[in-house]
């Protein structure tokens, strides 16, 4: 049985209690471990993000522009960030690159989330762009 670490816990502040229900919940019976590595984010992080691959190097990871287009990550009207990202935990360390591990993981997820009856979406199954780390609160 898993739990979250010190740096975890910090970065679920500020997630709307549902997802924070799930979470909490999916990583005690996960079938690998795994850490939170974003929850809440400022709009100066979401066009920190939104750079990349643009006005910055590496690949594009978000189309929201964190102030015409708001990501889920970004507080809604309620206070609540309704996302989260996590990474595969893997022999000690994050491991970005664990493919199998990241399904498997998300679609425990979302079958805790399900008994619970929190509906989560899962951004492994988007087409643009792919977003393994990403979960949220379906619409
Ligand atoms: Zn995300």
């Amino acid at each position: 049985m898993y739990q979250f670490g010190q740096a975890s816990k910090s970065v679920l502040i500020g997630v709307h209690p549902n997802l924070m229900r799930v979470i909490k919940e999916a990583i005690k019976t996960s079938p690998f471990d795994f850490t939170i590595v974003e929850g809440v984010r400022t709009t100066a992080r979401q066009q920190q993000l939104y750079a990349q691959g643009r006005a910055t190097k590496g690949p594009i990871v978000t189309y929201a522009d964190g102030v015409r287009k708001k990501s889920n990550h970004q507080p809604k009207a309620d206070g609540y960030g309704y996302a989260i990202d996590f990474v595969p935990f893997i022999n000690g360390r994050t491991d970005w690159n664990a493919d199998a591990e990241f399904t498997l993981i998300a679609r425990h997820i979302q079958k805790v989330g399900s008994d619970l009856g929190i509906r989560i979406t899962w951004g492994g199954d988007w087409k643009r762009p792919v977003d393994k780390p990403h979960i949220e609160l379906a619409k």
